[in-house]
This record gives C-alpha cells, structure tokens and sequence, in this order.
C-alpha cells in the first residue's frame, strides 16, 4: 500500500504545475543525482528570430530567404517558424519531395533545383564545400545550398529562460552533482549557453539516437539518471531515463503520453521545486 503521505506529495506537486503519473516518481525524483537536459524548449525558450543573412557565392539575399523559407514551411521544428515568420507573409515556392532529417535539416526540390537547408553537418554529409564566415560562433546558424552550391547563411537566436539559471542553482543546492545539457545545435552555441548557466558539461551537434546513447551510457545502478526534454525526438529518451520529465507547455503529445513527470508551465525552476517537494514528503511519510 502507499503512504498516505505520498498523496499529499503529489497533491501539492500538482497544485504546482507538476504532474506525477504515480508515487514512485516521488521517490526516484528524491534519488536523482543527474540531470540530463535538452536545450531548445527547455532551458531556452524555444522561440527563434532571425538575426543575420549572408548570401554566399554570388547568391541573392532575398532569393536564399525565400528558398529558405519554402523548405520550411511544412516543418515544424522552431528553427523553421523563425525563417518563415521572417519572410512577412510573402508566397513562398512549392517543393517536391520534401524530406526532414531529425537534429539535421531539410532537403527538397523548388522548380528543378535540388536545395538543402540545415546544419553544417548535413550540408557535410551530401557533399556541400563549407563556407564558414565566424557566424558559427555567435548564432545557431541554417546553411542553404542550391545544387550542392553553399548559397549562404542563416543566423538565428533563441533566448535563456528566465529562470533557467536560478534553477541550475536550486538543483546543485539540491544534491544533484551532475547537470548536463544535450544539443543538436552547434557547440560553440551550446558552450555560450553552459558557461552562462555554470552547468558541468554540455554535448553539441547530437543527434536524436546520440543524445539516447549519452543517457544509456550514464545509466548505473549506483545512480538516479533523470532526462528532461520538450520535443518530439525526445520521448524515447524520456522513457530510457529513470526520471523522465517533460516539459508539457508546448511539449508533444509524444513526450507527455512518456513521461514520468509532466511540468506544465515550461519553467525550468518546476524541477527542483519537484525534488523539494519529493524530500519534504520522504519526511514526512518516514
Ligand atoms: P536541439 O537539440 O537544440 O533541440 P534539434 O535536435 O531539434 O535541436 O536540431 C539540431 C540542429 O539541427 C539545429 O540546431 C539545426 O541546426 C538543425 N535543424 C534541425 N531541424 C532543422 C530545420 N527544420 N531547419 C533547419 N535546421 C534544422
Ligand atoms: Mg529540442
């Protein structure tokens, strides 16, 4: 039978925004001594603008947004809302055989023109010469090639949450000794984003499979591996890890129907308010 206690514990989880799916997470969310974490939609707020736009190899800049922006405008991934957003409502051109590539990029036909939109990875992977100019460093960037032509780059940004650091703060306070953050997104940004947040370690340019193989990796018994994530991709690794957590605001299905524990307002600081909550109820009950 469960203590009457752990009904309280996740009573109050609940009145929280934090929804357990039953009293064992209360326990394994006391036990958790690392964290694995998804950056977009997670600890940043998933939300893209363009910044920059620089043609390459005598491309035009309104040409290289519009092809951008046709690719993306059946995909769902933040990163396309931004470029097609940014076009301000002008008609985009039709692509055949479209296909996304998950933590990749897009590839696509618009007119007879074979296009590419993605990370540097993907242009890499069908063969693209790289052009890099240093927008690397600074932006989460989208590379276009026409006809395996490098024809420029898309730099784009996504902002801390709020409370992202406050709460890497909290969960160091609460016992959890390792905070790691995974990102399909390049290192270099990735890196920016750990040093401002004080987290231990931060893997960049992963894809879904890898950052799956990171958390099997770290999976012992002498540990509480928790993972938290908001997007599609990250429902098998919600469901690997001993605590899997989603982000449930703007999270999927996917990742809510997986997860053990659901926050629902997409605060990062929800989670060690959990694990609070989880240790006051272990007193109680015990
Ligand atoms: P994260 O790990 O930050 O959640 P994803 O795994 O969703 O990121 O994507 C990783 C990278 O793959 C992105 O930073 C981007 O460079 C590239 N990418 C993925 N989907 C798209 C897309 N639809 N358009 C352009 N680039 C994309
Ligand atoms: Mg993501």
């Amino acid at each position: 039978s469960i203590p009457l206690g752990y009904f309280g514990g996740i009573g109050a989880a609940s009145q929280n925004g934090i929804l357990l799916k039953g009293s064992d997470f209360l326990d394994q969310l006391r036990k958790m001594n690392m964290l694995f974490m998804d950056k977009t939609g997670t600890l940043t707020e998933g939300t893209f603008e363009v910044q920059e736009v620089h043609p390459l190899n005598g491309f035009d800049r309104e040409e290289l947004l519009l092809l951008a922006a046709s690719l993306e405008q059946h995909s769902t991934h933040p990163i396309a809302k931004a470029i097609v957003d940014y076009t301000n409502g002008q008609p985009l051109q039709s692509v055949q055989r479209q296909q996304e590539s998950a933590g990749r990029g897009l590839e696509g036909e618009i007119g007879s023109r074979s296009i590419l939109v993605g990370n540097r990875d993907w242009l890499a992977d069908h063969g693209v010469q790289y052009r890099g100019n240093g927008l690397d460093e600074t932006y989460t960037c989208v590379h276009v090639a026409v006809e395996g032509v490098h024809a420029g780059i898309i730099g784009i940004a996504d902002r801390i949450k709020e409370d992202s650091k406050k709460a890497i703060e909290d969960l160091r306070g609460l016992g959890i000794s390792e905070l790691i953050m995974l990102s399909g997104d390049n290192q270099e940004v990735v890196d920016a984003i750990a040093r401002k947040l004080g987290l231990d370690k931060a893997y960049g340019n992963l894809l879904p499979d890898e950052k799956y193989r990171q958390v099997e990796e770290a999976l012992q018994p002498d540990r509480t591996v928790g993972f938290i994530g908001d997007g599609v991709n990250d429902a098998p690794v919600i469901t690997l890890a001993d605590v899997g957590i989603a982000m449930g605001g703007i999270g999927s299905d996917a990742t809510v129907e997986t997860a053990d524990v659901v926050i629902q307002t997409d605060q990062p600081s929800k989670i060690p308010l959990a694990i609070d909550i989880a240790q006051f109820t272990h007193r109680v009950v015990w």
